[in-house]
């Protein structure tokens, strides 16, 4: 298989994904790429659009409506339409949203076709579910991050705190609902949360974030 000049970071939510990714990125001097804020941004949008998320051919029908602009470069802003909703997407509802129009293959081939367009030109560290398995099979790295579920809930528990996003939620709600969007996620036909056979896997539990940067970038050395 041709390779690709990409860092694929795959895993479940709260595996440190995010975090580890964009320090890798700016460390390496590559493109960040956030795949999982694509998929917020277009659950966000459908819902403003007042879609029904369980309906395929309600989320086909708007589709078309909404116009998504990702901007790796500074602070991985993304637009919607032109707004920015960077901050929006993050909101605990529209993870579920995002969770539910994933299944959608209108939705995941049209943002495989926009994440293979941002790559095209950069070397590319890209977090989400499928990047090592479906959007870059080729990849010269892949990583899947895992790790337990209380740690991942207590992980997005303290992000939502500092973010003064909480509101009511509480740890046992949020790690409920951590477990239900990764079965959903693990479990559609399309695409499902999994490791490439070739990926290396790092369980993040008792490890720093230096500590798993460091590992990813002892990985890539000689790779790019
Ligand atoms: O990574 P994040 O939690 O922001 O992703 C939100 C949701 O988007 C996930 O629960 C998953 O359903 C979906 N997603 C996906 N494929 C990706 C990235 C995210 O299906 N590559």
């Amino acid at each position: 298989m041709l390779e690709q000049n990409v860092i694929a970071i795959d895993g479940p939510s709260g595996s440190g994904k995010s975090t580890v990714a964009k320090i890798v990125a700016s460390n390496l001097g590559y493109l960040y790429i956030d795949t999982g804020s694509m998929f917020r941004a277009i659950g966000l949008g459908l819902l403003n659009l007042g879609a029904d998320l369980d309906s395929d051919v309600d989320v086909e029908s708007k589709l078309h409506n909404l116009r998504l602009e990702y901007r790796g470069e500074k602070d991985s802003l993304i637009l919607l339409n032109g707004d920015n909703v960077t901050n929006s997407i993050r909101e605990h509802h529209v993870s579920d949203a995002a969770s539910k129009i994933s299944q959608y293959s209108c939705v995941r081939e049209q943002l495989k076709i926009y994440q293979r367009a941002l790559a095209e030109k950069n070397i590319c560290v890209l977090e989400g579910r499928d990047i090592g398995t479906v959007v870059f099979p080729g990849a010269k790295l892949k990583i899947f991050l895992t790790a337990s579920n209380e740690i991942r809930a207590k992980r997005r528990h303290d992000d939502l705190l500092t973010r003064g996003a909480l509101g009511t939620l509480t740890l046992e709600k949020i790690q409920d609902d951590i477990i239900s969007r990764d079965t959903r996620d693990s479990n559609r036909d399309l695409a499902p949360l999994k490791a490439a056979e070739d990926a290396i896997l790092i369980n993040t539990d008792t490890l720093s974030i230096d500590e798993v940067v460091s590992k990813i970038s002892n990985l890539s050395k000689d790779k790019f």
